[in-house]
């Protein structure tokens, strides 16, 4: 059968060109996709694209934008086998983890790319990023079902877990790095799938749930030496403030000062939820390590593990939508819905 994919262009870097007369980057129109990349004709597949109109700079991304992408994902759900979607490198990593959690059942591959340099340009390495997302997203298994039934991100030749995935450097083709997940797959003359990492579905078949109920009353607070009690307590104030991802140090350690404990106590015991994740790029929170990581487990916090910023904020987003009572989103935060969290 012929594979179906679907293009959904949302902007960022990789859909631009360079204005022969004022060599300014402008974002191409996106149904002339095959005129940039001829490439796309070679694949044996109906390959469509959607384009957000007006495209966007990814850094102007809202939850209200991954609510309209989930949307189309959902409405497009049988009549495609995988959904590329470009978009610009600076927020992919929050894009994709929120679509983890948005995309209750996704049974097929949703993979997110873009490029460091335009598709229009001599050494882009956009185009090998796009022809590669589309082969791992028509790719399927000797059984007929897709190899890839997650949010992934792709990039330089390398599928990573969508919600594991941080963008780290701002300079290099690698942009995004998953320190505490494998990747999924290894892209070089053959395409290797790393099928023990790669997320199978506990059965075929079960309808597709959208949840776009999203309470972005979050605050991510990162600690450092010499932070204040009036800035720690004027963010914890924040009116209406139903959860906090505290960026700790190490494993999950922070200051003990009296008056920074009693201000996490005060959220906590007030019904508010505190997230403790690590400012280290790998490794995880374990509050029972240390004398000052046991501290914030008697002020309230519970550990994120090794769940990244990104995917902290936006299953928060989910969760608290889902959820009016914090007490729910406190006892269902450390399980793992999407494959974001290691068990140990
Ligand atoms: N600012 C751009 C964006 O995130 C950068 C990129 O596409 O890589 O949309």
């Amino acid at each position: 059968m012929e594979r179906k994919i679907l293009l959904i262009y949302t902007g960022g870097t990789i859909g631009m060109k360079q204005d022969p007369e004022t060599l300014l980057l402008k974002p191409f129109d996106f149904r002339q996709i095959t005129r940039e990349v001829p490439e796309l004709k070679k694949f044996g597949y109906v390959i469509d694209s959607f384009s957000f109109d007006p495209v966007i700079d990814s850094s102007d991304v809202k939850p209200s934008f991954w609510v309209e992408l989930a949307g189309i994902i959902k409405d497009n759900y049988s009549l495609y086998d995988g959904f590329v979607v470009l978009h610009g490198t600076d927020t992919m990593a929050y894009s994709a983890s929120a679509l983890s959690f948005m995309l209750e059942n996704l049974e097929k591959p949703v993979i997110f790319t873009g490029s460091q340099l335009p598709i229009g340009m001599l050494r882009t390495d956009g185009k090998e990023n796009l022809i590669s997302s589309i082969e791992l997203a028509a790719a399927q298994g000797p059984d007929g079902h897709p190899k890839v039934s997650e949010v992934c991100i792709y990039f330089d030749s390398q599928l990573f877990r969508g919600n594991r995935t941080t963008k780290y450097n701002a300079e290099n083709f690698r942009a995004f790095r998953s320190a505490n997940y494998p990747p999924l797959a290894e892209v070089g003359i053959h395409i290797k799938f790393n099928t023990a990492a790669l997320y199978r579905p506990p059965e075929w078949g079960r309808p597709l749930i959208l949840h776009t109920d999203l309470d972005t009353r979050v605050a991510v607070l990162k600690i450092f030496p010499g932070i204040t009690e009036p800035f720690v307590r004027s963010v914890l104030s924040t009116e209406g403030l139903r959860a906090v991802v505290l960026e700790t140090y190490g494993s999950g350690n922070s200051l003990s000062d009296p008056w920074f404990l009693g201000a996490l106590g005060e959220f906590t015991g007030s019904g508010g939820v505190i997230v403790n994740v690590t400012q280290c790029q790998a490794g995880m929170v374990d509050m029972g390590a240390y004398a000052n990581g046991d501290i914030l487990r008697q002020a309230g916090l519970i550990c994120g593990k090794d769940v990244t910023t990104e995917a902290a904020v936006t299953k928060l987003f989910v969760l608290l939508g889902q959820y009016p009572d914090n007490k729910d989103v406190n006892k269902l935060f450390e399980i793992g819905v999407s494959g974001e969290i290691s068990e140990k």
